[in-house]
């Protein structure tokens, strides 16, 4: 479970607010029953449940299982999406490492808002489910030339682009020997448009690259190039 709180053996450490109920409803777990938490920090933590009741639950702290590991810097930016698919995005993209989803408005974006703290929710339950030791952060959504402009130019961006002008994602990844840090943005459903494509490619850390010869959903882009790129690049 993870638990926004420090972790140290011996600590009795509150629950966080659903996790009472969580725990005993969902889980059928009991006080003296073993869980294992997390804070993104600190590792990975044996504990037992101390106290369990719907509205509040509590935990004693017993010892590490596991140090925290430095994780792979793989951004995920893409055009907000709507709510559906954005909620299956965050908890891929969590799945597959990204230590950042940072949703974008672009041209063609239809959704005009993106609730960050539900995805974030998202995130962390993934995060749970997949046994990673940090969350993902998810930031508010932002202009896409904002965030363009406020990009760090030693860190490549490779940018999903459908029209079959560009590279496969392999060849570039590979030919730029690609580490992390990198980022990963995919547009919205309409894509972007040509004059977005050009200003992205004038930026010197942009690389416009492809995923096969198909139109894929902008979802499905964004997962793809997540997965080629953990397996080429990733740890
Ligand atoms: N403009 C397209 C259309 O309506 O025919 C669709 C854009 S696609 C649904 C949404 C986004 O997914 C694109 O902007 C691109 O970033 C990414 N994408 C989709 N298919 C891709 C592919 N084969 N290679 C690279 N990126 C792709």
């Amino acid at each position: 479970l993870f638990l926004d709180a420090p972790l140290e053996a011996g600590a009795e450490v509150p629950a966080a607010p659903g996790q009472g109920h969580y725990l005993g409803t969902v889980l059928r777990r009991a006080v003296g029953d073993p869980i294992r938490l997390f804070n993104g920090r600190d590792g990975e933590w044996a504990a037992r449940i101390a106290g369990l009741r719907k509205d509040r639950a509590s935990f004693v702290v017993e010892r590490r299982l596991r140090p925290q590991a430095a994780e792979p810097d793989i951004r995920l930016l893409l055009a907000a999406l709507k709510r559906d698919a954005m909620d299956w995005v965050a908890e891929k993209a969590t799945e597959l490492g990204a230590a950042l989803i940072q949703p974008v408005f672009t041209r063609r974006t239809v959704a005009d808002r993106v609730n960050a703290a539900r995805l974030a929710a998202i995130a962390r339950e993934a995060a749970e489910q997949c046994e990673r030791l940090s969350v993902p952060r998810v930031a508010e959504a932002a202009p896409l030339h904002a965030v363009l402009d406020a990009w760090d130019a030693a860190v490549p961006l490779l940018v999903g682009d459908e029209r079959r002008a560009s590279p496969p994602i392999a060849r570039v990844a590979t030919a730029a020997g690609l580490r992390p840090p990198f980022g990963w943005l995919v547009g919205p459903e309409g894509g972007f448009e040509a004059a977005e494509l050009d200003d992205l490619r004038r930026r010197s850390f942009v690389s416009t690259v492809a995923l096969g010869p198909r139109i894929l959903r902008a979802e499905t882009a964004a997962v793809a190039g997540l997965a080629a790129l953990q397996a080429l690049a990733g740890d």
